[in-house]
């Protein structure tokens, strides 16, 4: 039931991305059947005129009609055309921010699901490689209007040459010829599918070695410093000559394939042709038709057998593309499962939101390890927490349960003695202001950034960049909040460095004011000094605000009022800085001396 629908659903979705394009590129393709219908019907009726001997106004007449019928038909012609594109660009467009738009709007663990990501390549690469999938469905349903309106030209001419046979008695030969076009049109039919399946066959082949190129072009940044360090020049040539060779002899098959299955076709086209011109010559000089019909019948013939043959082979490509459609199709079937709470975050002046992590475990999909076990936490109003541990001990994965982005695997995370499972979703994350390690600026001015927003508070805006320590930097700009951020969009972009960047993303959380803030590692790109310095400040900065640091720069975190220990993803011990160092068995103890050792090494 569903296999059958997958065009029809597909061009629904079409329909949807641009209701307009498919009547627009209709009419155009109309119009480039009938407009050498057009011509090849007014040169009939001039090399009929002058062949009888008809007077010169008749004949002025017919070759004006045709000049003047062309001139409109160019330009009716070139309107059309360009209706379509324009109509193509708006689908295209729409087309593409849909996909777009069902990624963002997946769960966070499904986007970052392997076998999701691989379902977003196989659809990118179908489509880009060989156009199979939404793009050839499109090709063909094109295709197939041509055919149709071609299809019903012919008949038309066809009907019309037959009646004249008839009329002039050669009712056996019009038998004949409606046999010996049915025959051409099944053979030709039977060579067009057999070489088009031959061709997608090889198309896929060569489709495959395609991504191997590109794996293999991926693979190696022939620009970068290494390449120059360390002279990696020649494994670099070796590795394209290696590609060039692979290209060279898979397109050279491909061609030959392409060429061999579709020669019967070829073949066949022609000798009908032939056959046809000898038939029709043939009764016009016995006086069935006059004589300027034989190039009107000549090539509307062969356009009914060639197009019917047409008809039935895209016809059959339709059912061979809906394999490729259904991956398409199948990735906007992909469900959300994370429930999305309906509870109302309160909206409260007091900032008064507790949070209580109960036995929290979870592990990542498709990872038979926990990466956080039997989490226990309390966290009040107002508090700073700094969360502390080696690389690899679930800080970061503590933050993402937190913030929702996903579910506890065992265990539950409670807000105001609700589940945060409980909360409209997006309420909740409305509650957090989060710098992550791999924050994202965006190539737009630096208002639009620290405000997330088309319109900001330029007073409030400027306070906090000067706040978190980029007012030098931002007196350079002489463009201000409207600075371009990087050059992707603009010109007079301005580059900014890590630590500047890490700056206004600091400066953004800040901006949205919500109830918590949280730190994540943000300040890897500063020196130690300058971290302590920038964790310090934004201490006094965050006010009544719910704070939590992540840091493997214990020193940073020592102002805090709880430190949770994180080994292993456990919380092995949780405490003040003094509470805990004066632990000298516990982790916290040994990682301090750690680092104490290697600042001491360092400056000495
Ligand atoms: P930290 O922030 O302390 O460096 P993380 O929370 O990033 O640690 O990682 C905790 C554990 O979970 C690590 O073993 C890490 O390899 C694993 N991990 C992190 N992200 C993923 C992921 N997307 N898929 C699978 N495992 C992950």
């Amino acid at each position: 039931m569903r296999k059958n629908s997958v065009t029809g659903r597909a061009l629904k979705l079409y329909h949807s991305y641009n209701p307009k394009y498919f009547p627009t590129k209709f009419a155009e393709i109309l119009f480039n059947c009938l407009a050498p219908f057009f011509t090849l019907w007014m040169s009939s009726e001039i090399i009929t005129a002058l062949y009888e001997g008809r007077n010169k106004n008749s004949l002025v007449l017919l070759v004006t009609v045709t000049l003047v019928g062309n001139l409109l038909i160019r330009i009716l012609e070139a309107v059309l055309k360009r209706n379509a594109e324009v109509q193509l660009t708006l689908l295209q467009s729409t087309e593409a921010a849909a996909f777009n738009a069902k990624t963002i709007s997946l769960d966070y663990d499904k986007l970052e699901d392997p076998a999701i990501r691989q379902h977003r390549r196989t659809i990118e690469q179908n489509s880009w490689i060989n156009g199979y999938g939404m793009l050839y469905l499109r090709l063909l349903v094109e295709t197939l209007m041509e055919c149709c309106f071609n299809i019903l030209l012919s008949i038309v001419l066809f009907l019309e040459m037959l009646s004249l046979l008839i009329n002039t008695g050669f009712t056996p030969i019009v038998v004949a010829l409606l046999v010996g076009l049915v025959v051409t049109i099944a053979l030709n039919f039977a060579a067009q599918s057999r070489g088009s399946r031959i061709t997608a066959e090889s198309y896929k082949r060569t489709g495959a070695v395609m991504l191997e190129e590109n794996r293999m072009a991926q693979g190696q940044n022939g620009f970068s410093m290494d390449e120059r360090i360390y002279r990696q020049r020649d494994i670099i040539d070796r590795i394209n000559k290696r590609m060039q060779k692979l290209h060279l002899k898979t397109f050279t098959e491909q061609s030959r394939t392409e060429f061999l299955s579709m020669l019967p076709s070829d073949i066949l086209t022609k000798v009908s042709e032939l056959c046809s011109y000898l038939i029709i010559c043939l009764y016009c000089s016995l006086g069935a038709f006059p004589v300027g019909s034989v190039i009107k019948y000549v090539g509307y013939l062969n356009k009914l057998t060639s197009e019917l043959g047409g008809l039935l082979s895209n016809s059959k490509q339709l059912k061979t593309n809906e394999q490729f459609l259904e991956v398409y199709l199948d990735y906007f079937d992909i469900q959300n499962d994370m429930y999305q709470g309906s509870l109302s975050v309160e909206k409260r002046s007091d900032k008064k939101f507790d949070i209580e992590f109960k036995n929290v475990s979870f592990k990542y999909q498709g990872t038979d390890n926990y990466a956080l076990k039997n989490i226990n936490l309390d966290l009040k109003v107002g508090e700073r927490l700094a969360v502390v541990g080696m690389n690899g001990s679930g800080k970061t994965t503590f933050i993402k349960l937190l913030c929702r982005l996903y579910d506890p695997t065992e265990g539950e995370i409670f807000m105001n003695d609700f589940n945060i499972r409980k909360y409209d979703y997006r309420q909740y994350l409305d509650l957090f202001s989060v710098v992550f390690q791999d924050y994202n600026l965006l190539s737009v001015p630096l208002g639009n950034n620290v405000a997330s927003s088309d319109t900001w508070d330029t007073e409030k805006a400027e306070r906090l960049l000067e706040e978190v320590g980029f007012g030098e930097r931002y007196a350079t700009m002489s463009r201000k909040l409207e600075t371009p951020l990087y050059k992707d969009f603009d010109e007079d972009g301005v580059n900014v460095s890590g630590g500047e960047a890490q700056k206004i993303a600091l400066a953004r959380a800040l901006y949205k004011d919500a109830p918590f803030i949280i730190l994540d590692e943000p300040t890897a790109a500063l020196d130690p000094i300058a971290e302590a310095e920038i964790y310090s400040k934004f201490d006094q900065i965050v006010g009544d605000k719910t704070a939590i640091y992540i840091s493997h720069r214990l020193s940073s975190c020592r102002f805090c009022d709880k430190i949770a220990v994180f080994d292993k993803g456990e919380i092995v011990q949780i405490g003040t800085h003094d509470e805990l160092l004066s632990n000298e068995s516990g982790k916290y103890y040994e990682l301090w001396n750690a680092q104490a050792q290697y600042y001491t090494e360092k400056t000495a």
